[in-house]
Order: C-alpha cells, then structure tokens, then sequence
C-alpha cells in the first residue's frame, strides 16, 4: 500500500476525529522518524510527547518481544511477576507508595477523582482554566477548555475552574465540599504554560491546610521530560496524588495512578478496576523504559538539552516580529507566535521536522530526550527559516 492508498482508506473508514498530517510513518530511531515514502523527519513531537526514549529503543523492543513470547495478559484477577516489579520501580522513583495500573492518561486521571472523592467523601474537583485532562467524561469536565466538554453534555457534577497560577483564585475556590485541586505542573495542550514562581508550591500549602487533596497530573511532564524525573521534584511540591501515563511506556500504551499510602488505602477490592490495566507485556515495556532512563540518565540530558535548545532558538527568532515569546522547562518548549501557527507546522514538515501546534498558536516541541545536538540545531534551522518565512 502505499501513502495515498493508507490516506484514502483512513478517510474512508476511520471516525475522522484527527486532523492529521499528511505523512505515513512507518519507522524511527532515536530522534528520527521515516515516513513509508523514505522520507525522514526529525521528531520533535515524539507521539504528543511519548517516546521519550527515542523511536524503537532496542531495550524496550526486546522486553515487550521476550515478554510477547511468555504471557501477553493475564488479567488483574491473578498476580504477575512483571506488575509488582513495576510498581516497585514506581514508587521508586516517585514520592508516592502505592500504584493502580491503567492504560491511558485520561484513565489515570479518571481513577485520582475516584480516589479523592473516596478518601474525602467530598465531591468537588478544582481545575485550572486553559487545562487539559483527557477526553473520558470527567477529564473533558475536569478539563478547562470548554470546546473539549460543551457538545457532550450533560456533563459529571463537581466540578470548578480557577485561572492558572493565581493562588488567590484558588484560595476563593475551596469550599466545605472541595476534595481535590487537579493540575498539571505545566499545561501542555494549553500552550506550555509554566506556573509562576512558587505557585504550585503555595497550592500544595494551602491544600494541606483545608485538608484538601492535591493532585498533579504528570501526564505530559513525567519521565524525565521537564528536566526531572517528575515536575513535582522541580517545583519543590508534594502532591497526594500523581498521574502518569504518555513516556511511561516507551510508547506502549500504559498509564497509572500514584498515591500515598494513607490516601489509597480509600481504595477497596471492588472500588476501582482494568481488564489491561498493569498487563504483563505493558509492564514489561514500562520496567525497560524506566530503566533506560535512569541508566541513561535521560532527565538530567532533558534539563541540558532543554536549555540548549531553548537558547538557541532565542538566537536564532530574535528578530521576529512574529514572535511572542518562547518558554518551557527541559523538552518541553513553546513557541509563541501572534497568529495562527498551523502554516509553520506544514512548512517545517515539508523540510524534514516534526512539530505540533497548540492552543491556536503555539508550536509545541516535545522531542525523544535523546534528541542529538546536531538534530536540535537543525530544527532551530528550519524553525527559524520557516517561522520568518510564514511571518
Ligand atoms: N493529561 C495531560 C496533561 C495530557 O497532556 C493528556 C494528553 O495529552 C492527558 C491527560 C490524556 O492522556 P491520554 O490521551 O493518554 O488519555
């Protein structure tokens, strides 16, 4: 088949629910990716922030295809060798003590509202605006942007929304029914928004203090992708609660719920459940994805890489007037532009790079940390040729 015959057919018989490009990927490395016509990109999107590890890490293709050969499922009806070694890497590497095993971001998210309203016996969720929680019910509800909730209703009650890093806003927003605050360290969908100075510390304070749960959704920032292994170590915060999912798995889908002992203990055989969640093969791919993390010690690249390439992109868009501003914390950039940036994402593609735009005008870049110096000043290259040409 080749790429219009796949187009064609995706247009004929899949729900047309993305708008996607017009390429056919069929293979990467690292930071590249081939499309099935031979052409190569430098990937600075990594599957919306997933392959963290780079494309097909010899590791991970080895684990899943071991474990593909033993057990592919089994069911959280019995217990897996894969499961417990995973959840003994988690709570690792994470401030928490106790995992639940789910398949996706929206799923782990679904589960810490479950958790909280459990431990609490309260109902309300506070959220950010402009946030982004996934496209289950809840998490479109719990979502602050009102395009992703407002066809579906009616909608699940319980929940609030408060803009984005004013402590103040947050501190109107607790009531006597407030179980949890929802946030996510940077806002990824909303246009890589990194909080003000302090702010998700003095939310975790003012948590405490109204005994209300925090919850961080580290959906997009776990793993190494902001510098740290999780954005809460970098924004000196203690959540209750963490949600991971996207790099966890080295692109296999898995995801999960962290939490304190004293919070998940709230949970009973019965309460909560997944057929795949926590699946031998899933967790065979997550145990050698977090080990090629810490064995390549991959957060710690993310904050130089990260710094390099933002300041090199610095150099190279300062005369644009197109320009707004650009931010982010390890690999994950924005770009802000004073228009519309989907041009800028067709252009860069034809030239060989990867990008994505968000909230309307900002490119996301959220390349594999193992991107490679030379591949970093090639896409500033082509983003800023590409960027002043659009302009
Ligand atoms: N939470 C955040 C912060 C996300 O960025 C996303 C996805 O982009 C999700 C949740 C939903 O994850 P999933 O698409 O795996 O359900």
């Amino acid at each position: 088949m080749d790429s219009e015959e796949v187009i064609e057919l995706e247009k004929k018989f899949i729900m047309q629910t993305y708008t996607r490009q017009p390429i056919v990927l069929s293979h990467g490395k690292g930071a590249t990716v081939w499309d099935i016509d031979g052409n190569s990109y430098i990937d600075c999107f990594a599957g919306v922030a997933v392959n963290s590890i780079g494309h097909a890490h010899p590791k991970v293709a080895l684990a899943i295809c071991h474990q593909a050969q033993r057990l592919i499922h089994s069911s959280n009806i019995y217990y897996t060798r894969e499961q417990a070694e995973l959840a003994k890497l988690l709570t690792g590497i994470s401030p928490h003590d106790r995992v639940f095993f789910a398949n996706s971001g929206a799923e782990a998210n679904e589960g810490a509202i479950k958790l909280a309203r459990k431990f609490t016996g309260k109902s309300e969720i506070i959220a950010a605006e402009n946030s982004f929680h996934g496209r289950t019910l809840a998490t479109v509800t719990a979502t602050g942007q009102k395009k992703y909730s407002e066809p579906f209703r009616p909608l699940p009650e319980g929940f609030k929304h408060v803009p984005y890093g004013d402590l103040g806003a947050m501190a109107d927003a607790i009531g006597d029914d407030t179980a949890a605050i929802i946030l996510e360290p940077v806002q990824g969908e909303g246009g890589v928004i990194v909080p003000p100075e302090g702010y998700l510390r003095d939310v975790g304070e003012l948590a405490r203090q109204n005994d209300v749960l925090l919850i961080l959704d580290e959906v997009q920032t776990g793993f190494g992708r902001t510098g740290a292994m999780f954005a809460s170590e970098l924004f000196d915060v203690r959540p209750d609660i963490t949600t991971v999912a996207k790099a966890m798995g080295g692109g296999y889908p898995i995801g999960a719920v962290l939490a304190d002992e004293r919070v998940a203990s709230a949970f009973k055989p019965g309460d909560h459940g997944s057929t795949f969640g926590g699946n031998p093969l899933g967790c065979a791919a997550a145990i050698a994805t977090i080990e090629v993390l810490l064995d390549e010690k991959l957060p710690e690249r993310a904050a130089r890489m990260g710094s390099y390439f933002m300041a090199r992109l610095r150099q190279v868009l300062q005369g644009c007037d197109s320009v707004r501003d650009i931010r982010g914390v390890g690999l994950m950039i924005g770009i802000e532009l004073d228009g519309d940036c989907s041009r800028v994402v067709d252009e860069a593609r034809k030239m060989g790079v990867l990008i994505n735009c968000t909230a309307g005008n900002v490119i996301r870049l959220v390349p594999p940390l193992v991107i490679k110096k030379e591949e970093i000043d090639a896409a500033v290259d082509v983003l800023g040729q590409v960027i002043a040409e659009v302009q």
